[in-house]
């Protein structure tokens, strides 16, 4: 008997398989309803009468999605282990520098998961399958750069103060209730806002701004673990960032009377993510000993000409306009990183990073990225700032800061045109009266007051006896966890003491 001769099987395209693999594996239920089992994308109002028009440009199939990533996880690994076999953290520019990667760490990693958690999601509860595929893409991203943020830095928690309880702080300490509460707001909403905040503001708007000066923050201060982190997030963030542009497109394109919905989503998101990355502004100018380049340059760049004079023209065609405060973050590019290290620096003391006054070559180079703001800021804080060090004293803030009930950072932000009078915003709601750093954040709370009523506002908390009960400062310190050398000023401190040593100097040397 002869078996007849098999044809040998034709060899799928890329997309075939993709397909094959991923949009061909859905299919449509007969004895459950749709609403039963995707009962989230219907209550916020989003209209879409055709799933199957989501475009996934990113054709990966599961099999490929980990053969890269274990190789891109091979190679910052083989990195980490070659840093810290090497003590490498000897050649970085100055012991200061770790405070940004403090902020990062205390910040970042533990959003990442929450970033994971709602993709997760999305992966499971949106109606289409190519929707469907590329949030579970993302969510699996998410849970790596949570992996190894966490990885990447954790060698230096052997050598710097600041570093040990970041998840414990995330949860307690007052700043980073800023990152928290960011990232909260966007879980506890619809998954088609969730896609707007995070999918489309946060990843494609803003990601530069942060990412960008993180990690070329890296390379110029000798971080070579965290650039190297960089690189490997890379290739992921362009991946999300597509499916922040399909997700916004997909809904415009489903139904016109998505677009104020979206437009209002984008308005909103585009405040709180700003808001958010102030504290990068800060960081960029204030806390890297060697600087990539200024906020105000990065925010021109990134921003003002990708965004606003490239995306938002393409977003035209949809009716989308730009975000309805983009003219006060504008306006404030050559003041917010003075404004925002000024908060970190009077508040340090109650922090898990430290500060200190800008040395003569950090003000050089602020004279030169800021020629007339600087000056203004100089003679108002700084000088005064340094007459209190003279003296043998640093000054640090006695009192608690009052809030911005949406953004909640401390009160520190002025009135658009000029840099030295508080901006102060109020709402009335229920008879209580509620607060604001800027018009951006009133706007979002008197949108939706029942939610940011209930913001965990750190302040608030203190007073009320909730973080470490009556016993001022040092109650509320050891609530935190912190430890003596994790905040305060920089010089004398244990990091700067160690640095020091390593290097043989003193400090009269450095
Ligand atoms: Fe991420
Ligand atoms: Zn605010």
């Amino acid at each position: 008997m002869t078996v007849p001769a098999q044809k040998p099987a034709r060899k799928l395209s890329m997309k075939q398989r993709y397909t094959a693999l991923t949009h061909d594996l859905d299919w449509t239920p007969t004895y459950v309803k749709e609403e039963e089992i995707f009962p989230y994308t219907a209550f916020e109002g989003i209209k879409v009468h055709d799933w199957s028009k989501w475009e996934d440009p990113f054709r990966l199939t599961v099999e490929a999605y980990n053969k890269y990533q274990a190789e891109k996880d091979r190679r910052l690994y083989a990195v980490l282990d070659g840093f810290a076999q090497s003590q490498g953290q000897l050649g970085l520019t100055e012991a200061r520098y770790m405070n940004a990667m403090k902020i990062f760490l205390q910040g970042i990693p533990i959003h990442e998961y929450d970033a994971h958690r709602m993709f997760s999601n999305c992966a499971r509860y949106l109606n289409g399958p190519g929707a469907r595929f590329a949030a579970l893409c993302q969510s699996m991203d998410e849970l790596r750069h949570a992996q190894t943020e966490i990885h990447t830095l954790s060698h230096y928690n052997k050598y710097f103060d600041g570093m040990h309880d970041w998840h414990k702080w995330s949860d307690r300490v007052w700043y980073l209730s800023v990152p928290k509460s960011f990232f909260e707001d966007a879980m506890s909403a619809g998954p088609f806002e969730w896609l707007i905040a995070i999918g489309f503001s946060f990843e494609y708007l803003l990601t530069n701004l942060l990412f960008v000066p993180f990690m070329s923050g890296a390379a110029f201060n000798g971080d070579l673990p965290t650039m190297t982190f960089g690189f490997s997030a890379q290739s992921d963030e362009s991946r999300h960032m597509t499916l922040g542009l399909e997700a916004i497109k997909f809904m415009l394109e489903q139904d016109e009377d998505n677009l104020p919905i979206v437009q209002n989503w984008l308005d909103k998101w585009f405040w709180r993510g700003y808001r958010l990355i102030s504290l990068v502004a800060g960081m960029m100018d204030y806390m890297l000993p060697r600087r990539v380049m200024s906020w105000k340059e990065a925010f021109e760049l990134y921003f003002e000409e990708q965004m606003l004079n490239g995306l938002f023209k393409d977003l035209e065609y949809y009716g989308i306009k730009p975000p309805r405060d983009v003219q006060w973050a504008i306006d404030e590019k050559e003041i917010l990183s003075h404004q925002v290290y000024w908060i970190l620096y009077q508040f340090s003391h109650a922090a898990a990073f430290t500060t200190t006054i800008p040395d003569e070559a950090d003000q050089a180079w602020l004279m030169e990225a800021y020629p007339e703001t600087w000056p203004v800021f100089k003679a108002a804080v700084w000088d005064k700032a340094q007459r209190v060090v003279d003296s043998g004293g640093r000054y640090f803030n006695p009192g608690l800061p009052q809030l911005c009930t949406t953004c909640q950072i401390p009160m520190g932000f002025t009135e658009p045109g000029n840099p030295l009078v508080q901006c102060q915003r109020q709402s009335v709601y229920e008879g209580e009266r509620y607060d604001f750093c800027s018009d951006g954040c009133k706007t979002i709370f008197d949108n939706e007051p029942v939610k940011y009523r209930q913001s965990w506002l750190p302040v608030h908390q203190i007073f009320q006896g909730n973080c470490g009960g009556p016993g001022g400062l040092p109650a509320v310190a050891a609530w935190y966890g912190l430890q003596p050398g994790d905040g305060g000023e920089y010089l004398g401190s244990p990091d700067n003491q160690a640095w020091l040593a390593w290097h043989g100097q003193t400090a009269k040397e450095a």
